[in-house]
């Protein structure tokens, strides 16, 4: 396994790859990696024939400065857990090197992700998010790149840049990986101790809920119910919003032919997020 950190260096073995006709698969993270990652390695390891993996924490994407100081850091871990699951290729650049002095970013309509929920909680979330995916794709021109429908938003508006820039990539959307309680595997869950990470499933509890209201309930009640569900649990509750799962849009009196819930919710300081197509 290469662990390259320098642009030129990593251009020069992927242009090698790709002119003996070998297809690059790229899955970007900002490291603390778990199963989850892996799960997006694997799927990239099935379908390309050199797999790349990024570990970046991208300072833009962080609302809150003390969310960015205390995400975990763990290269170590992340390098062996690399290695053990086949890996061919890590990128681990500076800040200097993603976001150079004439760096513009993306110019783009995000409102169908920053007028709701991840957008309004995190503002000015999606424009760091599309910067440093364009500048990946840029220097890696990965031929698929692969996402976790974890980040739900995430992966829409990324489909989207990539539609609207032609962009020679394909977006895959994977599935989100679970610990056995249901709780959705996250960087972030490294912050929780055990009796936290039990408690955490409440997210995932309420979702499975929400399944069982679809037949009786409008969105609008259905939402109603898994709050007062949700508040039994000791987190607090930052949005829960049942939308349309292809065009996002808030679903209140009708259910959509197919609707995805989200929820995002705080461990004392720690923010989790997740979602489950209900109906
Ligand atoms: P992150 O390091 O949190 O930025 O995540 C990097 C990629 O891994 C993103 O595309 C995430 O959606 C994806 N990811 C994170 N957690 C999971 C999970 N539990 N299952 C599947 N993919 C995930």
């Amino acid at each position: 396994m290469y662990v390259i950190s320098n642009i030129e260096e990593i251009q020069s073995y992927l242009n090698e790859q790709a002119h003996r006709g070998k297809t690059i698969g790229f899955t970007p993270t900002m490291g603390a990696l778990h199963d989850g990652h892996m799960s997006l390695l694997i799927t990239s390891k099935e379908q390309c024939d050199v797999s790349v993996v990024s570990i970046f924490v991208n300072p833009t994407q962080f609302n809150n400065p003390s969310d960015l100081e205390n995400y975990p850091r763990r290269m170590e871990e992340d390098l062996a857990l690399l290695e053990k699951n086949g890996c061919d290729v890590v990128f681990t650049p500076s800040e200097e090197a993603i976001y150079p002095e004439n760096f513009k970013g993306v110019s783009m309509d995000l409102s169908i992700v920053n007028e709701e929920m991840e957008g309004t909680f995190r503002p000015g979330h999606f424009q760091g998010v599309v910067n440093v995916v364009f500048r990946f794709f840029e220097i890696l021109r990965p031929s698929k790149a692969y996402f976790g429908l974890k980040d739900f938003q995430q992966v829409t508006i990324i489909k989207i840049m990539v539609d609207k820039l032609e962009l020679p990539t394909e977006v895959v959307g994977c599935e989100t990986l679970r610990a056995e309680n249901g709780l959705a595997m996250s960087s972030r869950n490294y912050r929780l101790n055990d009796k936290q990470l039990a408690e955490a499933s409440a997210i995932f509890k309420t979702l499975e809920y929400g399944k069982s209201l679809v037949k009786d309930n409008t969105p609008a009640e259905a939402q109603e119910k898994m709050k007062t569900y949700f508040d039994q649990f000791p987190l607090d509750l930052e949005y829960l919003q049942i939308v349309n799962t292809n065009t996002l849009e808030k679903l209140n009196s009708k259910w959509s032919e197919s609707a995805t819930c989200c929820i995002a919710a705080y461990f004392d300081d720690v923010r989790l997020i997740d979602n489950m197509e209900i109906a």
